[in-house]
């Protein structure tokens, strides 16, 4: 199998713009900045917050639907795909409309919104199982561990570590979701997750998992940049040909349908 380069990369599933509240650039500028940097299809993967007034549900509802519609046609030549980065323990993903018209839909753990003092690695796995039938792509499974369960895991490689992962690829296959290998992840270095994503992805190579690429970008200068996720693709050996960043055919399933 021959090397990934960065120009194999033509897309980048895991953006945020403005609208995520803690992440600086508009839609336009990340549409641009990922014209510059090679991609030709992007997914903005906004977080979702309600805070429980139905005010921001219908304005945080209403914003994710309609992108797909404000992006595509546009001039830059980047095709956009509407999605949103969910968390595992958040009702939102019930909501229907974001179901039907976001055609990139990411679960992910954030630890704003669980008790990580009580929520054991079971448990944190069947949060992921509940929603699984709902999801494009499982984001960063790696994030976060040393904090779940009253840290009890700090960076170590545990054995049950070892054995949530086991389950997750399993699950993704089982369920046909991408698993995401994470720029951010790789650029942050938090306790202990570069080690459990390249541990996770030699499994999902063994496995016959499909994964995805993301940059999890804050900053539009960031988009498209995958140094640090090839340079790990190609340590692991990771099959080109199960990466849906580097396959035009499988990223145009992703679009909107034309009317
Ligand atoms: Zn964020
Ligand atoms: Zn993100």
């Amino acid at each position: 199998m021959g090397m990934i380069e960065q120009k194999d990369i033509i897309a980048d599933l895991h953006i945020h713009t403005l609208a995520s509240i803690h992440a600086y650039s508009t839609l336009q500028e990340c549409i641009r900045e990922a014209k510059d940097h090679g991609m030709d299809y992007i997914a903005i993967t906004d977080h979702y917050y309600n805070d429980g007034s139905e005010l921001h549900r219908k304005n945080e509802v209403n914003y994710m639907v309609y992108i797909e519609e404000w992006a595509n046609p546009n001039r830059f030549g980047v095709k956009v795909i509407g999605g949103a980065e969910f968390n595992i323990n958040h009702e939102l993903y019930k909501e229907k409309r974001l179901r039907e018209k976001l055609h990139w839909r990411l679960l992910g753990t954030h630890s704003w919104f669980l008790d990580r003092r009580a929520t054991s690695l079971d448990r944190l796995f069947e949060y992921f199982e509940a929603g699984s039938e709902k999801f494009n792509a499982f984001a960063h499974i790696e994030r976060e561990l040393h904090k779940i369960d009253n840290c009890r895991y700090g960076s170590e490689m545990h054995e049950d570590i070892k054995e949530f992962f086991q389950k997750m690829v399993v699950l993704a296959k089982e369920k046909n979701i991408y698993l995401e290998v994470n720029e951010g992840t790789l650029a942050r270095k938090e306790p202990g997750a570069v080690e459990r994503l390249e541990y996770w992805l030699r499994l999902a190579k063994e496995n016959g998992n499909r994964i995805s690429l993301g940059t999890d970008a804050h900053y539009c200068e960031l988009i498209g940049g995958f140094r640090r996720s090839i340079a790990l693709l190609n340590k692991v050996d990771f099959p080109m040909d199960r990466i849906i960043n580097c396959n035009p055919d499988e990223l145009d399933t992703l679009l909107p349908k034309k009317k």
